[in-house]
């Protein structure tokens, strides 16, 4: 995390931090990164006293092209049309397409402490007329931008050429025009069948003012714009633009040599790869961002992208997976040796900053929040699966009632958890308590696993265990008194409440149900050991 305060130590001046993006269909979780490392940057600017401004930006003057094929939401009519001018295909009143995408986009920020000073819609900058001067600029020094994508991107142009896309008077299409003419005032332009293989132009041509909204640069020169027109001091961006001769590389060439104006810092930033795959946007089988956000709170998912350093891939595959019990896990480690308590396993540089920056509200006093008592991800799946109290019973494991602040902790993981076996849980993290009758089972023991449950159940009613730690102690103690193997122990338990040879830490699992009805358990105990139901 010192990646962020460093940035803040080497800048001077105010500083205006900036991310956009294209909303070309259903968003992916990989796509949070880039706002959560500029929300990031943004506090750690102002932690060091610099005026700092955070822009974000929709690109949804730029048509639907072959990155909307890659998600489900395409629309074949409107290929090469500007997302901004194609109608919403949910009914639910957005103005657009890409107000519908870009909206339940931006809409995750807030959740997850992401506030932007501002939000601007390139389509709105274009029709007010805040671009002409690029448009201008670009098209009177059209041989320098032939020039930069010769010499950095070894992309050749024709010397016909022009750095702008009208849109068609005729089909609406951008995707597909082509201007080959600029008399100073007026752009010639080609609607080509033939362009590009996404969409088909109309076969239009003539002269017109690129001005007000009716033409866009191409996105290098859009980009290079933007840091112009905003005054942008410092700008992340996803790997995919970052290689040598890549977009990067093409808009910093065409800000020094066409706008004169040295491009903001980069922070270039990894992929989220979810099964070891990268999705740049969501395909029919990935994980939506608001999806996603539904199930894991937001500082949970603020340390998934900040645990590792920008310039490393994250793999997250939540399918059928522990990735989100482990990302909860993460978080509670780091509190706990954010608080000076002792933890297991390495732990990772800077990691009292990592915690700090996962907090979604940057004002939380971190000593408070890292020591705050928490039930463990695990431990409310369970509660979620019981017929408990879960505030009591989470006070009983506490020691003392909860606080307000852990009592809605403990509801927001809940919650999660709720969320989790029901979308994303192995089949193996999901149990039913055969409340009924024998589960059949459990008529499959072995005579010392009945020996075992018999003398588990003359043990806890003697002893009335509480808690899951002191119901493990008394599964170790009697499996080590009567002889039996442990797991062959834990599977008779699992087998006489679960039907099933495994489940969750069996300490507790038992502990809950006793605490809810110790006559169900002693009864099924013995029940169980005498191979059937017992007759009274
Ligand atoms: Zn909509
Ligand atoms: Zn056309």
């Amino acid at each position: 995390m010192e990646w962020a305060d460093e940035l803040a130590a080497r800048v001077t001046g105010p500083q205006v931090v900036n991310d956009s993006k294209t909303p070309s269909g259903t968003v992916h979780v990989g796509s949070l990164r880039g706002p959560v490392i500029l929300d990031v940057i943004a506090r750690a600017l102002r932690a060091a006293g610099h005026d700092t401004t955070l822009l974000y930006g929709v690109d949804d003057l730029d048509p639907m092209d072959a990155q909307a094929l890659l998600t489900p939401d395409a629309v074949g009519r409107y290929m090469g049309v500007p997302l901004a001018h194609i109608p919403d295909q949910v009914d639910d009143g957005h103005a657009s397409y890409a107000r519908h995408h870009a909206g339940v986009f931006i809409d995750t920020f807030a959740g997850l402490g992401i506030q932007p000073d501002r939000y601007y819609w390139m389509s709105e900058q274009y029709a007010a007329g805040d671009m002409d001067p690029y448009i201008r600029t670009a098209l009177d020094r059209a041989d320098r931008v032939r020039d930069v994508y010769r010499r950095v991107a070894n992309v050749r142009h024709p010397d016909t050429w022009h750095p702008v896309s009208v849109i068609c008077e005729q089909c609406g299409r951008v995707g597909t025009t082509i201007v080959t003419q600029w008399d100073g005032e007026r752009a010639f332009y080609e609607c080509r069948p033939d362009l590009v293989t996404w969409a088909h132009g109309c076969g239009r041509s003539g002269w017109v003012s690129p001005f007000g909204g009716r033409a866009k640069l191409p996105w290098n020169l859009e980009w290079a714009a933007q840091w112009s027109l905003f005054g942008v001091t410092i700008e992340p961006c996803g790997k995919d633009l970052a290689t040598a001769g890549g977009s990067r590389d093409r808009s910093d060439a065409i800000a020094r040599e066409v706008f004169e104006r040295e491009p903001p810092i980069n922070v270039p930033y990894e992929f989220l790869l979810i099964g070891g795959r990268k999705m740049s946007t969501s395909k029919g089988q990935g994980v939506p961002a608001h999806r996603i956000a539904e199930v894991v709170p937001p500082e949970q998912l603020r340390l998934l992208f900040l645990r590792p350093r920008p310039n490393h891939a994250i793999e997250f595959e939540p399918e059928g997976t522990d990735a989100i019990p482990r990302l909860f896990d993460e978080f509670d480690r780091l509190a706990a040796a954010t608080a000076g308590r002792p933890v297991k396993g390495e732990l990772p540089p800077g990691y009292a900053a990592v915690f700090r920056y996962s907090l979604v509200d940057p004002n939380a006093d971190p000593a408070a929040e890292a020591s705050a008592f928490r039930i463990s991800f695990r431990r409310a799946a369970m509660f979620v699966q019981g017929r408990l109290d879960t505030d009591q019973r989470a006070a009983e494991e506490k020691g003392s009632a909860l606080t307000d602040g852990q009592a809605r902790m403990l509801k927001e993981r809940l919650v999660a958890a709720g969320r989790w076996l029901e979308l994303y849980a192995p089949p193996n993290e999901r149990f039913v308590v055969a409340r009924v009758a024998v589960p059949g089972s459990a008529r499959a023991l072995n005579t010392g696993q009945c020996r075992f449950l018999r003398t588990l159940a003359d043990d806890v009613e003697r002893t009335t265990p509480r808690t899951g730690e002191d119901w493990q102690a008394v599964l170790f103690r009697t499996a080590e008194s009567v002889g039996l193997e442990k797991r062959l122990a834990f599977a008779a338990v699992y087998a006489a409440f679960l039907d099933r040879p495994d489940g969750p830490r069996a300490g507790w699992l038992v502990a809950d149900l006793f605490a809810e009805d110790s006559e169900f358990v002693l009864k099924r105990l013995r029940e169980a050991a005498a191979g059937g139901t017992l007759v009274p």
